[in-house]
Parts: structure tokens; sequence; C-alpha cells
């Protein structure tokens, strides 16, 4: 008999729809099955990264660095305002209204690419069958030569401080508060513990981070952590490393979160309490033993470089298979997988996979940092820029941050860039396309670039590599 589909994707997230659009272009007969309902109960596409993610967490952090521009910097510059104040019901409104247009955006594009869309629940059964409890309350079996996963995460939970309604919170909790709550205790700062640590903080919020590690953004190279330490400490953020949290307790309507320190028991009271201590795999339910499917030690679904899964004709992307847990990397898993299925032979890079963090100023590296070249014993060689020394930063009033590009002792091809300064999110491109064409430092060097630009740092750093920086001081060789 023949197979309802060419592919069924499970999950309309930034994997999923990526993998489902592009297997349409294709050629090939494509469904997509999405679980997701928004707070109004109606289907929502797109994912975590546009209904509870990427996508709101960047509007909010866009509209209270603006605040915080606005209040603390349009002085200096020569703007004088009076009465500012930040109207938080109006930035949670144009917050939701950006995901819904998105969100309506991606079931548009689905059905102009003839993306055949399931709302409900999918389950993998084997040789090659779904089954789908749809929401409409009807049930559905459908047959396809590939089923592409692309379930993505959950916020992972800590058994000291399990979620109460409004008070301790997840990343989705924190990004839909109506109000500035006076004091939260954010339990985690990583990504998402800096990221909403900053929205509140810029909107008024005393901000504390409880941190396990003793050390800050460990995946950052250390000199980019020291900056962003700094930069933190300078914003008022109150970041506590080395902080276990113990336990949690509701009183009078706030939260009292008990954590130890070194040797000392601590406690601390909350109005909010935001727990952001990483993302787990999203699996519940999904996969029946016979479809063949394994997990691997860590709960995620176990695949090759290409996503093949144990499973002959499935497939798994994103969140749910192994790699950072990041939006892009998601995205070009599935346009892989969907290329692979046609006959192409695309792979993924994932020694280039850019990281973000969004903060001020925001963060992003790719590639290698010093303290993995160390660890592997290679000959590197270094180049910083300062953005204190850099025209545009100055006529920007934002000098923050350095531009660090490190090459190979020998060949001089990059190895790693790593920035801390205002944009860095858009001028790790640049670094990453010189690094996908394997530049050299001197390849940057000999490139030019617009003036005045904050891109003209990387060109300064890669110019300092063989020491020829023109606004800085060269480290010595
Ligand atoms: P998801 O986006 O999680 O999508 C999975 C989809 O599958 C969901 O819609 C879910 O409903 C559906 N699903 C699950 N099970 C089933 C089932 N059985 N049947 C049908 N449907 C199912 N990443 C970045 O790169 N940049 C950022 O700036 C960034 N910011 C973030 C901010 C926050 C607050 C958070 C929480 C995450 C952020 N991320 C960011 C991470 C990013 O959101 C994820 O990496 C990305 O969404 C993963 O994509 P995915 O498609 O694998 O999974
Ligand atoms: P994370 O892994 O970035 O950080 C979690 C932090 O919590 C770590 O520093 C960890 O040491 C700490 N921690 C763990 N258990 C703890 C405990 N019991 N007490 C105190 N601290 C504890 O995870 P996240 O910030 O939750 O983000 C989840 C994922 O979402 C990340 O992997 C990231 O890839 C993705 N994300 C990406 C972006 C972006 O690209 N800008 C933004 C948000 C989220």
């Amino acid at each position: 008999m023949a197979n309802d589909f060419d592919v069924i994707v499970i999950g309309a997230g930034p994997a999923g729809y990526h993998s489902a659009i592009r297997s349409s272009q294709l050629g090939l007969n494509t469904a997509i099955v999405e679980k997701w309902l928004d707070s109004s109960g109606a289907a929502a596409y797109g994912g975590t990264c546009l209904n509870v993610g990427c996508i709101p967490s960047k509007t909010l952090l866009e509209a209270s660095h603006k605040f915080v521009e606005a209040r603390d910097e349009f002085g200096h510059i020569g703007i004088k305002l009076s009465k500012l104040s930040a109207d938080i019901p109006a930035m949670m409104k144009r917050k939701d209204r950006v995901v819904s247009d998105l969100t309506a955006g991606v079931s548009s594009l689905l059905k102009t690419n003839k993306v055949e869309q399931y709302e409900g629940i999918a389950k993998v059964l084997g040789n090659g069958e779904v089954s789908i409890a749809m929401h409409n309350q009807e049930k559905a079996k459908l047959t396809a030569e590939n089923i592409i996963i692309a379930t993505g995460s959950v916020p992972i939970d800590i058994k000291p401080c399990p979620l109460t309604e409004n008070l301790i919170v997840d990343s989705t909790g924190a990004l839909e508060f109506d109000s500035v709550p006076k004091k939260i205790g954010v339990i985690g700062s990583g990504i998402i513990g800096l990221e909403l640590g900053s929205v509140w903080s810029r909107l008024g919020s005393e901000v504390v981070l409880l941190e396990a590690l003793e050390e800050l953004l460990p995946v950052c190279d250390s000199q980019v952590s020291k900056e962003a330490a700094k930069e933190f400490k300078k914003q008022g953020m109150d970041i506590r490393l080395g902080a276990r949290v113990t336990g949690s307790h509701i009183k009078r309507g706030k939260v009292e979160i008990s954590y130890s320190r070194g040797d000392e028991d601590q406690r601390e009271i909350f109005d909010k309490v935001i727990v952001a201590v990483g993302r787990r795999p999203y699996t519940n339910d999904l996969i029946s033993p016979e479809a063949g499917v394994s997990l691997d030690e860590r709960g995620f679904i176990a695949v090759n470089e290409y996503c093949m899964t144990d499973a002959p004709g499935v497939y798994a992307v994103g969140d749910v298979v192994r790699g950072p847990m990041l939006a892009h990397k998601g995205m070009e898993e599935g346009i892989m997988v969907a290329e692979r299925i046609a006959g192409k032979l695309p792979q993924v890079d994932y020694d280039l996979v850019p990281s973000v963090v969004y903060t001020h100023p925001e963060i992003a590296w790719v590639g290698k940092n010093e303290e993995d070249l160390k660890a592997a014993g290679e000959n590197y060689s270094v180049g910083v820029f300062p953005m204190r020394a850099s025209g545009r930063a100055m006529a920007n009033n934002d000098t923050s941050g350095i531009i660090k590009v490190i090459a190979d002792k020998v060949t001089d091809r990059l190895l790693g860039v790593h920035i801390i300064a205002p944009h860095a999110s858009e001028m790790i491109a640049e670094a990453v396309i010189a690094m996908e064409f394997k530049a050299s430092a001197e390849d940057l060097a000999l490139t030019m670039f617009a003036h005045p630009t904050l891109s003209e740092g990387l060109h300064e750093a890669a110019l300092a590599v063989s020491g020829h920086a023109i606004h800085v001081a060269n480290r010595k060789k």
C-alpha cells in the first residue's frame, strides 16, 4: 500500500518547520504535526523559539535596553527627557503581538509551501507509522517513508525549587510578569538567567543570580567572561557563584530560598524566583518501543552526524538531539536531513555553530577559545581590540567590550573569534563566514571594512594577531 506522505515531521519549532518547508521545496509530499496551543487555546507554530524563547525574550531585551538608554544615557548625548516610565502591560502586549504575527507567519509559510498541517500530539509507532491524537478529538494514523522528529526541549525542574503559580517560575513565566517585581532571585546564571535577569534588572528589579558553579559562563573564552562579569556588576546584577540552592518556602506571597555557599547556609526572600538551570530533550510518550529509536544516556534521541536514528527512515533534529540547544543549529539540521532524504549530500559543520548571549554588551563567539587550545596543546596567536579604541563605539556612546581573534601560530588559520560588544550578534556572522571559507587572520586583516563601524574592531583584532593593529598597543610577542 502506498504511504500517505514521503515525509512526516513531528514538531513545528525552528528545526521542524525548516525541514518540512525544505522537504516540500524538494518535491517531497510532506506533513507536519504540532501540538502547541497558545493561551487562547489556538494551535501555534514556531515551537519554543517563537512562542516562549528567542523571539519574546529578544523583544523584551530590546525594549528594556531602550528604556535604560533613555533613562541613563540620553542625557549624555544631549537628549533631555522628563517623566520617563516603563509601561509593562504595553511592553507585554507588543511582545505578544510580535509572537503571534511570527507564529501565524510560520503557519502561512507551511501552507504556501503545501505542507499538510496536523494539529495534535504525534507518536512514532514503527514501520513508518505515526499516530496523532488531534486537538479536535479525532484520531489519525499516517504512514511515511521518512519521519523527522523535532520535538525540542523543555525546562529542567529542580526538587528544592518546584514551580509555584506566578511565584517560582521558569523562563516562560519570566516572560509574562505584569509588573516589575521588587526583588527577583534567578537560579542559574547561564544564558537564560543572564538574559531574563537583564530584562528585569533594567526595568527596575533588584536581581540576585544564584549559580552552582564557581565560574561565570564557563562556555566562553575566560577573558570574555571576566569582561562580562565586570559589566554585569556595573549594571547592578548580583551574581553569587558557588551557590547551591537547597530549598524554597512560600511565605506570605513571597519566596524564601535557602542555599549554601562555601561552608555557610544562607536564606533570602524574593518577590519572584526564576528557575533557569538548563533544558532537557522532550520525548514524553513519543516513541513506541517497536519503533527501534534509541535514546542516549542523557535522554537525547541518539543520532549520527547526519541526524539518522537507529531506526531506518527515522531522523531527529534540533534540541531533542545532542549538540547546543540553539535554534539555528536545529534549522541547519532540519534542512540537511530534508536534502539528504532528497538525495543530496549536505553536512552540518558542528565546529562552526555561533553562540550569542543577548545581554548588553552582547557576547558572541565561534570556534575554539584560549582554554580549549591550551588544553589541546595547540600553538596559537591572539589579537585583541578593546572597543574603547573604536571611533564608532565612541560616537555611539557605548565603548564596552573587546574583540578577540585567535589564529594558528604556524598557518595563521582562524581558530576562534570571541566578542563582547554591542551588536556582537551581528559581527560574529563576519567571523563565521571567514572561518567557513578557512580564512587566515591575514585574510581578515587584508579585507577592507567600512569606516566608521564597530566591525572595524574585528579588522583591528585580526591585524593585532601579527602585531600590526593601528589603534592599539599590540600584545608583546
Ligand atoms: P522547539 O522549538 O522546542 O519545538 C519543538 C516543537 O515540537 C514544539 O512546538 C512542540 O509543541 C512540538 N512537539 C513536541 N512533542 C510533540 C508531539 N509528540 N507531537 C507534536 N508536536 C510535538 N536559541 C537561539 O538560537 N537563540 C536565542 O536567542 C534563544 N533564546 C532562547 C530564549 C529562551 C527563553 C529559551 C527558552 C530558549 C531560547 N533559545 C534560543 C533556544 C531555542 O528556543 C531552541 O534551541 C529551539 O527552539 C529548538 O528548536 P526545536 O525545533 O528543536 O524545538
Ligand atoms: P544553561 O545551561 O545555559 O545554564 C544553566 C545554568 O544553571 C548553568 O550555569 C548551571 O551551572 C546552573 N545550574 C544548574 N543547576 C543549578 C542549581 N541547582 N543551582 C544553581 N545553578 C544551577 O541553561 P539555560 O540558561 O536554562 O538555557 C537552556 C538552553 O537554552 C541553553 O542550552 C541555551 O542553548 C538555550 N538558550 C539560548 C539562548 C541564546 O542563544 N541566546 C538564550 C536562551 C536559551
